[in-house]
């Protein structure tokens, strides 16, 4: 079980102390270490974190109330200093060089804190969410394909047929769970015989083959944020697998931003290629352009406009952090690949006009 520092220890205070008490050791001693006042001594700076630490939870009237709670179930032995890192703490457990910030209710501050009362949530499920262009653009919602295990429908997660003879399990004694090591350092986990569940049953459930779950594939629906790309992580909290201690686990999704046929993205920009003839370059004119919004923007062309031309349309292009991109618009001029003898006979009289060679 891992061990909590002792924040009246680390404050110098008893633990009635009031608030006013609290606060003065806590000016007094942060000014005293403060990194300011002791550059380059990395004592110093861990001491300073130690107390701010323990001034965040003192100081804080319902973390205390927490803090005290715990303390007294004995979450840590008097007199040890920082805990090391606990092996076994995943990602989303109690973290210790955060303090106590955002963490929930007393269950969740047991959990991570109590090894063996921690329930065992499973590790995230990852998927990949192919993301329309446009949505990623702008926003929306994707579906998304997730197999889980879920409870058997057949045995409501006993694992047992129906009308078996259920038992205590012999391997942990009906406590669902089994704890290895000892005192101090013990670890428990979810008895794997009975899964958890303290009770066994003679006849196993056929559809479930005694395991009491099935696999699912469940269809989410998952929020795209304004301005995704592919490579753009979510973790969906709670949503994933279910653990033997009934807690769930997360998603994570990976979007994949599928292309589009006409606009391609570079940074908050949009570009994209619009194809005009001969007659429309030399003569101007006016054309129609689709946004990411939907809508059709008129852009007008100069008479002489040269392929590869790039216009902009201003604030059509993605928006992030309310800052707004571009549609950068490049015209591809298209010749005619054939043409009749009439229009021949025009281009070379155009071209004798002109002064041009042909
Ligand atoms: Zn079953
Ligand atoms: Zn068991």
């Amino acid at each position: 079980m891992p061990a909590v520092t002792d924040y009246y220890r680390v404050l110098g205070v008893s633990e009635k102390a009031e608030p006013d008490e609290i606060k003065r050791v806590y000016r007094r001693l942060a000014k005293q270490y403060h990194p300011d006042t002791n550059p380059d001594d990395p004592a110093a700076a861990e001491r300073f974190k130690e107390i701010s630490e323990a001034h965040s939870v003192l100081s804080d009237p319902d973390k205390r109330k927490q803090y005290d709670m715990m303390r007294k179930y004995g979450a840590f032995a008097a007199g040890r200093g920082r805990p090391r890192p606990d092996p076994q703490q995943r990602q989303g457990d109690f973290d210790f060089t955060r303090g106590f910030e955002g963490f929930g209710g007393l269950g969740d501050l047991f959990s991570s804190i109590f090894g063996r009362r921690r329930p065992d949530v499973p590790e995230p499920i990852e998927v990949t969410a192919s993301v329309p262009f446009r949505v990623a653009i702008r926003g929306g919602k994707v579906p998304v394909t997730v197999r889980l295990s879920e409870a058997c429908p057949t045995c409501g997660g006993s694992g047992g047929a129906p009308g078996a003879k259920v038992s205590t399990c012999q391997e942990c004694r009906g406590r669902g769970e089994v704890t290895f090591g000892q005192g101090a350092f013990s670890v428990t986990r979810p008895c794997p015989v009975c899964r958890g569940r303290g009770r066994v049953a003679s006849e196993a459930c056929p559809r479930c083959a005694g395991q009491g779950e099935v696999t699912v594939d469940r269809r989410i629906m998952v929020t795209v944020a304004p301005a995704a790309e592919t490579g753009t992580r979510v973790r969906i909290k709670g949503e994933g697998q279910l653990g033997p201690g009934g807690a769930k686990g997360d998603i994570i999704v990976n979007f994949n931003v599928e292309p589009d046929s006409f606009l391609r993205r570079e940074g908050l920009d949009l570009h994209c290629k619009v194809p005009i003839n001969l007659a429309q370059a030399l003569l101007g004119t006016k054309i129609r352009v689709r946004t990411i919004g939907g809508s059709r923007v008129v852009l007008k062309i100069p008479p002489g406009t040269q392929p590869g031309r790039k216009f902009r349309i201003k604030g059509h292009g993605v928006e992030r952090n309310g800052r707004r991109g571009d549609q950068l618009v490049e015209v591809e001029v298209r010749l005619p690949e054939q043409l009749s003898p009439e229009q021949q006979d025009l281009l070379r009289r155009f071209a004798d006009g002109a002064g041009l060679k042909y």
